[in-house]
């Protein structure tokens, strides 16, 4: 066995062990894996398990993506596309490397794109927590529903499945369940982009209670205390600071007395 035949032998070897772990050898650099595993390592599991972890591409073009940008003045998270990674003067590679520096990515909602160091980029599967428990899918589901919600991304025609999934966006806890079709990238930057899309239709009540956060404690029947109330119960993740803290507080008493 000449050299080069010897080395296409264990990039077929490691590709199919990875393979066979329910990994995609595309998101890993197979070469980095053989020479840390098994040249210059001893091939043991440990050795392999190290390899493979330390090699493995955390970012490829066509990944759907999170990125944080500043609009009238808060940090948003909007999701995209990585288009292509460029070099830290900005330019474009020619060709796959290791570790780029940064990435540009295509927003889905913006006619514009970011440009950011991978730093700076998040897999969008890490901002939600994606819970298949059949009993937590379908708790609270109304009785003449037999029990069941239905897939909640509006893209289904006349037949709409059972969910299958509740997902969860960790940033603003904003729920919404899928069946396994839907609960993709696509669907999941949707869920995503709501907390961004109700804070542009809250902007003057968002402003006013960072004005005056002291109107949601007012008493029962001043009827603009009552609708701020009324507004950080249907959008806690949107209420300001201070007036969170103060309408937190004000629930306190009033569970006490
Ligand atoms: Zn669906």
């Amino acid at each position: 066995m000449d050299t080069s035949s010897g080395v296409r032998e264990l990039r077929k070897q490691a590709i199919e062990d990875l393979t066979r772990e329910g990994r995609d050898p595309e998101r890993y650099n197979v070469n980095g894996i053989i020479r840390d595993a098994w040249i210059n390592g001893n091939g043991s599991a440990e050795v392999w398990r190290a390899a493979v972890d330390k090699h493995r591409i955390q970012f490829l073009v066509g990944d759907t993506v999170r990125v944080a940008v500043e609009i009238d003045g808060f940090e948003e998270y909007l999701y995209g596309r990585i288009e292509e990674f460029r070099t830290a003067d900005n330019r474009t590679y020619r060709r796959r490397v290791p570790n780029p520096p940064s990435a540009y990515v295509e927003l889905f909602e913006r006619y514009s794109g970011a440009l950011r160091p991978l730093s700076e980029i998040t897999p969008e599967i890490d901002d939600f927590e994606i819970t298949s428990e059949h009993e937590e899918v379908h708790r609270g589901a109304p009785a003449h529903n037999f029990g069941i919600f239905h897939c909640a991304s509006g893209i289904h025609g006349g037949y709409t499945p059972p969910a299958d999934v509740l997902v969860i966006h960790r940033a603003s806890g904003i729920e919404r369940r899928f069946c396994n079709d839907c609960n993709n990238g696509g669907q999941r930057a949707r869920l995503g982009h709501q907390m961004w899309w109700d804070r542009q239709m809250c902007r003057d009540t968002i402003q006013e209670l960072t004005e005056h956060p002291e109107q949601i404690t007012g008493p029962a029947d001043d009827e603009d205390a009552d609708a701020s109330r009324r507004w950080a119960d249907a959008f806690p993740y949107l209420v300001p600071a201070k007036a969170a803290e103060l309408y937190a507080q004000w629930k306190e008493h009033r569970g006490a007395a």
